[in-house]
C-alpha cells in the first residue's frame, strides 16, 4: 500500500534520518545552479533537475584512492582508505538519473569490482521524485524513448510523487521500507483519491515529453557507418569541450594521478572525458582517436552500441543534459537519427 507525507513534514524526516547517523544528499541551490550536496539537515531545493547528475555522490568528481609516504624515489608507506560504514540517503533523484545509476552499477561490477563505488552504492538508499507538476519534463528530455518515464521506478528504493501539499510515497525495497519505519507517523496511508491523483499526474507528465528517438535499428546503423563520412560532417561543429560527457549521468571514465607534496602523496581519480585528445593517447604517442570525429563517434557508439553489447542496457537514459548544455547545439537525437539515415 502507498503512503503519503505532507510537504511540511519533509524537514522533520530529513532530521530524523540524519540523526540516525545517515548522510542525506539532495538537490541544493548553489549560485544559481542546482547540485546534489549534503543537505546538512535542510530540505531539498525546489528543482527540475540538477545540473550535475547525482552520480557524484557515489562516484565523486575527484576521489582519493589511497595515501602514501615517499622518501626520495622510494614509497615508504601505503595507507589504504578506511571503508566508511555510514548509510547514505539520496533524496530527490530524478527517475532518469536513477536508471543511470543502474548503468553505473553494471559497469562498476562488470569485469572488475570497483571497491570505491560499490562501498558507497551498498550504503545508499535512493528516493526518486517523479517529474510531475510543478517540475514537468524539460524540452530536452526523451526518457520514454530509451525505456524510462517521468515516474519510472527503475533503480529506486522509493518514488515520491508531488500531488500538491503532499507526496504520494511508493516503497519498492527493504531500504525503502526502512525509511518508512524511521519516519514513523510522519507517513500516513494514502487515500484512494491520492492514488488516483498520482496516476493522473504521472500520465500527464508522460504526455508532455516532446522529444522522441526511434531506437529501432540503431545498432545496425552504427555498425554500418563506422567509416562513413557522416561522422566528419557533424563533428566539425564540436568544440571538444567535453561538457556532454562530464554532465552525463552514465559517463564513468576517469584518469588517475599521484599528487605528491613534501614526502606525502595521494593517488586520486578524477572524471575524464573521451572528448579530450589526450584521453586515448598511448605511451608510444599513437592516438587511436586523433580527431573530433573519432571521439564524437565513440561517444555515440558507447551509448547506443557498446553499452548494449557489454552490459545489456543502453548507455543513454534520455536525461537531455548533453542536448541542453552543448554550446554548439549538437543534439544526440539528431546525431543518432542522422547515423540511421547515413546507413540507408
Ligand atoms: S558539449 Fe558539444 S561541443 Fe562540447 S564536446 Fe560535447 S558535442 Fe562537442
Ligand atoms: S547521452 Fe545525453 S541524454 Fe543520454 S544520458 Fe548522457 S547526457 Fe543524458
Amino acid at each position: 500500500m502507498a503512503s503519503i507525507i505532507n510537504k511540511d513534514k519533509v524537514a522533520e524526516l530529513v532530521k530524523k534520518v540524519s540523526s540516525s547517523g545517515c548522510e542525506v544528499f539532495g538537490p541544493v541551490e548553489n549560485g544559481g545552479v542546482t547540485l546534489f550536496r549534503n543537505l546538512d539537515g535542510g530540505i531539498p531545493s525546489d528543482f527540475t533537475n540538477s545540473k550535475k547528475p547525482p552520480k557524484e555522490v557515489l562516484f565523486p568528481q575527484t576521489e582519493t584512492m589511497f595515501d602514501f609516504e615517499i622518501d626520495g624515489s622510494k614509497i615508504t608507506a601505503l595507507v589504504e582508505p578506511v571503508e566508511a560504514q555510514t548509510p547514505i540517503l539520496m533524496l530527490g533523484v530524478r527517475p532518469c538519473d536513477a536508471r543511470a545509476i543502474q548503468v553505473l552499477d553494471a559497469l562498476f561490477t562488470w569485469d572488475y569490482i570497483d571497491p570505491y563505488y560499490v562501498n558507497k552504492r551498498d550504503r545508499a538508499t535512493i528516493i526518486g521524485f517523479s517529474c510531475t507538476e510543478p517540475h514537468m519534463p524539460l524540452q530536452s528530455c526523451f526518457c520514454t524513448s530509451v525505456g524510462g518515464s517521468p515516474s519510472s521506478k527503475d533503480g529506486l528504493d522509493m518514488l515520491w510523487t508531488d500531488i500538491g501539499d503532499r507526496y504520494l510515497v511508493e516503497s519498492f525495497t527493504d531500504k525503502g521500507n526502512k525509511i518508512l519505519e524511521t519516519g514513523g507517523n510522519l507517513f500516513a496511508n494514502a487515500a484512494k483519491d491520492d492514488e488516483k491523483k498520482t496516476e493522473d499526474v504521472k500520465k500527464l507528465a508522460e504526455s508532455k515529453i516532446v522529444r522522441k528517438l526511434d531506437t529501432e535499428g540503431i545498432e545496425k546503423a552504427l555498425e554500418a557507418t563506422f567509416d562513413h563520412e557522416y561522422w566528419d560532417e557533424f563533428a566539425r561543429r564540436c568544440l571538444g569541450c567535453g561538457e556532454c560527457t562530464l554532465l552525463c549521468p552514465t559517463c564513468h571514465c576517469f584518469d588517475i594521478n599521484d599528487v605528491i607534496t613534501r614526502g606525502k602523496g595521494k593517488r586520486e581519480r578524477t572524471w575524464d572525458s573521451c572528448q579530450y585528445p589526450y584521453y586515448t593517447i598511448h605511451a608510444s604517442g599513437h592516438n587511436p582517436r586523433p580527431d573530433k570525429k573519432h571521439r564524437q563517434r565513440n561517444r555515440v557508439y558507447h551509448k547506443f552500441l557498446y553499452s548494449n553489447k557489454n552490459l545489456d542496457m543502453l548507455g543513454c537514459v534520455g536525461c537531455g543534459r548533453c542536448i541542453s548544455t552543448c554550446p554548439v547545439n549538437i543534439d544526440i537525437i539528431e546525431v543518432v537519427e542522422g547515423a540511421k539515415e547515413a546507413a540507408k
